[in-house]
């Protein structure tokens, strides 16, 4: 485990039907938001899910990030909800950055076409959210927590919401939330359409779906083994007080451009935050601990190259899509498996190769 060769990069032959936009019968707005966006061919996900949500059907996703899952059902969403504007459409998703990334989604597929979108997302203010849900949004996106609140507040109705998206619910269960969304489930009408997208189904995620889905189309992207492009390999600690050493080392190397590093708590990872910034690299942090705004700045800044180094905690990262992150270094092990597939799975993305290196004590 840890040490692997990534496989050489192949152009991967299509297999499914080769399809292009111009074959979904989409409004030209929305047409031109997708190629203004460079989508130039639907992926997997895209060319199996639109047609079936377009025809309102119930669809369960079993995709990852990076699949193109989020204009899977974003597209499609905004097509029938332009078509009737009465419509509206509620999305639940496990994190406040994956919220924000599916509204950016949302904004530049639905330039012009005069839909509105509001956020209920934990860490901002409540008032503002509030303010923005009497505006009657056609879309709503959402983190469980602060739904909840806003829900026993009365200031949304689940009732009103005729298409529900579930997005990562893998995540939301392994956080705990099983129980809100079942909550949630049990508020929304009987009559509606509703949407799951998720990267695996265990057994309590089995039951969610149970309730939610009805005659659902099941789309399965090939779960792309994104290890594939990974090379990984393992960093023997020599001894913990030169275990930074050891990364100081790695990071002034040629190639560690964009460098995502993981550690395990919150404390640790602040501390090494600290300890980097002190010998001078550009560093930032997310983790659960900080503030909305301070992880959306500190994002921003790595996406943008501004800073060479992210450090993150396993929940602060997840589902977040960054761009050609070079390395990513497992400073302290990751717990499962599974986190550790979700950890490396940050770098060789679109078709370039990366590199996973993770201290392991001797
Ligand atoms: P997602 O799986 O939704 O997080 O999407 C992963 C990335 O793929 C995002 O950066 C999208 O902007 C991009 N993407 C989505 N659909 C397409 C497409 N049809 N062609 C090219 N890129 C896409």
């Amino acid at each position: 485990m840890f040490i692997r060769k990534a496989a050489e990069i192949v152009a991967e032959e299509s297999q499914e039907e080769i399809q292009n936009f111009e074959g979904f019968n989409l409004h030209a707005a929305l047409k031109q938001n997708i190629s203004g966006l460079d989508y130039t061919k639907p992926t997997p996900v895209q060319s199996q899910s639109i047609g079936p949500i377009l025809e309102g059907r119930d669809v369960i996703g079993l995709a990852s990030t990076g699949t193109g899952k989020t204009a899977a059902f974003l597209i499609p969403l905004i097509q029938k909800i332009f078509l009737n504007r009465n419509q509206k459409a509620l999305i639940i998703v496990p994190t406040r950055e994956l919220a924000l990334q599916i509204n950016e989604e949302f904004r530049a597929l639905s330039r012009n076409m005069n839909l509105y979108s509001a956020f209920i997302i934990g860490g901002t203010s409540m008032y503002r959210q509030i303010q923005d849900l009497r505006r009657h949004p056609h879309l709503v996106i959402a983190t469980p927590g602060r739904l909840k609140d806003l829900i026993e507040r009365k200031n949304i109705y689940l009732e009103d919401y005729s298409h529900i998206v579930l997005d990562e619910v893998d995540l939301m269960v392994d956080i705990g939330f099983v129980n809100d969304v079942k909550f949630f489930v049990s508020l929304m009408p009987k009559i509606r359409q509703s949407l799951f997208f998720s990267a695996t189904i265990s057994p309590r995620i089995q039951d969610i779906l149970r309730s939610f889905v009805t005659n659902p189309v099941t789309v399965s992207v090939k779960k792309q083994d994104t290890s594939e492009n990974v090379d990984q390999d393992v960093i023997r600690v020599a001894s913990s007080d030169k275990k930074i050493d050891q990364l100081h080392d790695l990071l002034i190397k040629d190639g560690f451009d964009k460098v995502l590093i993981f550690g395990r708590t919150k404390h640790g990872i602040e501390k090494l935050n600290r300890e980097l910034e002190f010998r001078g690299f550009k560093v930032g942090a997310i983790h659960g601990n900080k503030r909305q705004s301070q992880r959306q700045r500190v994002l921003a800044s790595f996406k943008q190259n501004q800073i060479q180094v992210l450090l993150a905690t396993d929940v602060a990262s997840r589902g977040l899509d960054i761009d050609n992150v070079t390395h990513v270094i497992n400073y302290d092990l990751p717990q499962t498996y599974d986190d550790y597939i979700h950890r490396i799975g940050r770098t060789g993305r679109a078709g370039k190769t990366g590199f996973a290196l993770t201290f392991v004590n001797n």
